[in-house]
């Protein structure tokens, strides 16, 4: 069970001392509840009592990280149940599925799609994270051959081994032995076996079972073998039951502090087809796995499952904004436009990006708004037309546009007037409500010259 404040505050040495940041013991306990604090802030707390407290503080999913390098992936460290209690932490993770059972050729072919799939999306590049190689042949040989070819070709790219015959998952996981990867296939006859794996290739385990009090017994036995980084599959593999077990997962473990299912989830969706596998995917992006192994790509199944990825990883409490300045869209000169957005991620990648369709090199004034959109921003008093001329006198786009005209989003039409009044010498020109008009409001401009 998870400590109280109180029970946290009776443990620390109550001396106020100050030195941890926090004001009193008490508040300094409090944030530790929250979990917006870390003990090792105090210096004076006894060993008696860090062990017993480095226990209550630490998040109840446990954090693993699969990978190395640059293309490492964390999971794990959540502490809510819903996004809007606080944020999600961790995105869950994409692997594609590569069966050993295929060529060279045809592993090659698939290694590619992974690394080819990255996309870049309001300023964040998103891409399938790793590859989950599957011993379906049963034979050591061919799982080794196929992970050769996949160390060869992407030498950096985490892996998932997934084989329940612990010499196969050797032959394959020796080759990525610093690579941090998750041996896959851990069961109640194997794990020995695979404990020494995890140990001697420092490994994370995935622990597999038909269903969630073997999966709690069998993960609790790999502990006291000595192993602590797991993800856990329930073997649920049903949509409905996707959506129950992980349910059950993660509101034991958040809600109840339940250690043996206080894991990352692997979660394997099967492709009947590719809208139904999307659809089982969404399941686990929505509702708490943290690996999600696809058994095949498409390109509209990435796009929808890195938007929705993304969306839902977003912390709410922070909006998602880019740097108030004057950007230049394609190489634009004293006689270009200058139209002006407010610092909301979504608007400015829009924007921009209609503006870059359009053709026409641009000014775009982008003004901090504090990761607001341009009717939000209005309706909360910060872009005003005080504050949009202030904006522009002191960005200094004066000495760059000739025409000294600036061209406002037309959900603000309304302040077309006063900007007039407050910046001498400028005209302003009322543009498109909706982004996606600005090809056109430029072409009627070009067309009236
Ligand atoms: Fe209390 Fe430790 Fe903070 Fe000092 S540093 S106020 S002893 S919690």
């Amino acid at each position: 069970m998870a400590l109280t404040g109180v029970e946290i505050f009776k443990l620390l040495p109550k001396t106020n001392c100050k030195k941890c940041g926090f004001p009193t013991c008490l508040a300094f306990a409090m944030k530790l509840v929250q979990r917006q604090a870390s003990l090792d802030a105090c210096p004076d707390v006894s060993e008696e009592a860090r062990q017993k407290l480095g226990e209550a503080s630490a998040p109840p999913v446990r954090p693993i990280t699969l990978g190395a390098g640059d293309r490492a992936v964390k999971m794990g460290e959540e502490t809510v149940l819903f996004r809007h209690d606080k944020r999600f932490v961790n995105p869950c993770a994409f692997a594609l599925e590569i069966k050993d059972t295929l060529s060279e050729a045809d592993i090659n072919s698939k290694v590619e799609e992974v690394l080819n799939s990255e996309i870049d999306r309001v300023g964040q590049k998103l891409r399938i994270d790793a590859i989950a190689l599957m011993n379906d042949s049963n034979d050591t040989g061919r799982l080794e051959f196929a992970a050769k070819v996949i160390s060869a070709k992407a030498p950096g790219i985490p892996v998932i081994i997934c084989s329940a015959n612990p010499q196969a998952a050797e032959a394959a996981v020796k080759l990525f032995g610093d690579k941090k990867p998750i041996i896959y296939g851990v069961n109640s006859e194997n794990k020995e076996a695979m404990v020494n794996l995890a140990k001697t290739y420092k490994a994370t385990l995935g622990v597999v079972a038909k269903g969630l009090e073997e999966l709690s017994n069998l993960t609790e036995k790999v502990k006291a073998l000595g192993i602590e980084d797991m993800v856990i599959d329930s073997g649920a593999r049903k949509a409905k039951e996707i959506l129950e077990h992980n349910t059950f997962i993660r509101r034991a473990a958040i809600k109840k502090n339940y250690k043996p299912l206080g894991y990352p989830v692997i979660t394997f969706t099967k492709r009947q087809d590719s809208l139904v596998e999307a659809m089982m995917a969404v399941i686990g992006v929505a509702k708490y796995s943290s690996i999600i192994v696809l058994s095949g790509i498409e390109k509209w199944e990435n796009l929808a499952l890195f938007t929705l990825r993304q969306n839902i990883y977003t912390d709410p409490q922070v909006p998602m904004q880019v740097e108030q300045k004057i950007y230049k869209i394609g190489e634009p000169n004293p006689d270009s436009p200058l139209c002006i957005t407010t610092n909301f991620s979504l608007t400015y990648f829009i924007v921009s990006g209609e503006i870059e369709n359009s053709k026409v090199p641009s000014y775009l004034a982008v003004m901090d708004c504090e990761g607001l959109s341009v009717l939000t921003a209005w309706a909360a008093g910060k872009f005003t037309a005080s504050k949009i001329a202030q904006f522009i006198k002191e960005s200094g786009v004066e000495n760059n546009v000739k025409n000294r005209e600036l061209i406002i989003p037309g959900y603000v039409a309304i302040l077309s007037g006063a900007i007039e009044d407050k910046l001498d010498g400028w005209k302003v020109t009322v543009g498109p409500r909706e982004a996606n008009g600005i090809p056109a409001f430029f072409r009627s401009r070009v067309s009236q010259t």
